[in-house]
């Protein structure tokens, strides 16, 4: 029996903490509030080999980006708070945000030193209640360490994590399952996490600047393009509907789940829809019968993975598993 579409409905967190470093510092040194503040190799009067590791929103302002040259930085800003990685200490203040964030998932999965993908579906009543939730993670956070974080929330990871890049510093965007389309569409491929400079100019060089326009591009030109890079991208910017395990196996003793087993299915159920339409578009030149069938069926295939019309008309029951390549309950474009 097919369970009530709602309950299918993943809801995920990106936890991203503001400038963390940086955060950090100031924490630990509070005159450093409001200045433009560094973090990276020694300038040495700018002669410093090595790159900006983190800066502050003041020092963005002011055109300093992480991954600079710190000679650059040194030239651009030289009256910046200049400091050295303190490594154990933001470790340490890693772990205990993590914590946090742990206690609150029913899957827990670490991305960086202070970001943090949470499925947190069993403990919200869906979107309506996500938005307390998450007000209630950033209280906890603040509460524990003493710093801020952004929170983007939406049925699939990718549209989270551009979520909570849109929202920073210290934000809250939610996409409900019903906006993801429209609010993806307008913005620039570019915010698509994994997505540089190269793909982008090969992008739009194509005619294609906007996650809508690579959503309405085919998926065999897009292979074309971009060769094996394409399958995620495609995915990502479809909204392919992943189907993954999460209700089958949501803890194991207090252990949450992981989820790379969905970044696997993501993976496999991409790369079929774009098997699908290739096929599907040889066979649209065949006019028998047994040519017509076959298309029929590989559209009707095509439409069980990547219902995108309405992202809650998903299709298989819960925990169901393997044999067409998905099971379990309904969820989004990992990645
Ligand atoms: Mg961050």
């Amino acid at each position: 029996m097919k369970p009530p579409a709602e309950s299918r409905t993943r809801v995920i967190f990106h936890v991203d903490m503001d400038a963390f470093y940086v955060s950090v510092e100031r924490r630990e040194h509070p005159h450093l509030t409001g200045e433009s503040v560094i973090v990276g190799a020694d300038p040495k009067e700018g002669k410093g080999r090595g790159v900006v590791m983190a800066c502050s929103y003041e020092a963005r302002a002011l055109g300093i980006r992480s991954g600079m040259p710190i000679s650059l930085a040194w030239r651009k800003l030289p009256h910046a708070v200049y400091l050295p990685p303190n490594y154990d200490l933001y470790g340490s203040v890693s772990e205990s945000v993590m914590d946090v964030l742990r206690e609150h998932a029913d899957i827990f999965e670490h991305l960086s030193i202070d970001e943090a993908f949470l499925d947190v579906t069993s403990r919200v009543n869906g979107f309506d209640g996500a938005v307390d939730y998450a007000r209630r993670v950033k209280a906890a956070i603040r509460e524990r360490e003493g710093l801020a974080c952004t929170i983007g929330v939406a049925p699939n990871k990718s549209t989270a994590k551009i979520a909570s890049d849109l929202a920073k510093p210290d934000g809250l965007l939610v996409v409900r399952p019903e906006e993801v389309t429209a609010f993806l569409a307008p913005l620039p491929v570019t915010r698509i996490s994994g997505v540089g400079t190269k793909t982008a100019q090969i992008l739009e060089h194509a005619g294609v600047r906007t996650i809508g326009q690579l959503a309405a591009f085919p998926g065999a030109g897009l292979k074309k393009l971009l060769g094996r890079n394409a399958v995620w991208l495609w995915g990502i910017a479809r909204g392919i509907r992943l189907i993954e395990a999460a209700a089958a196996a949501p803890m194991h003793e207090g252990k949450p789940a992981r989820f790379d087993a969905f970044i696997m299915h993501l993976d496999e159920v991409t790369r079929r829809v774009m098997q699908l339409e290739i096929e599907e578009a040889a066979l649209k030149k065949e006019k028998d019968s047994a040519s017509r069938e076959r298309l029929e069926a590989l559209r009707r295939e095509r439409a069980g993975l990547a219902p995108q019309a309405d992202p809650l008309n998903v299709h298989g029951g819960a925990g169901e598993e393997g044999g067409s390549g998905r099971g379990g309950a309904d969820g989004g474009a990992g990645i």
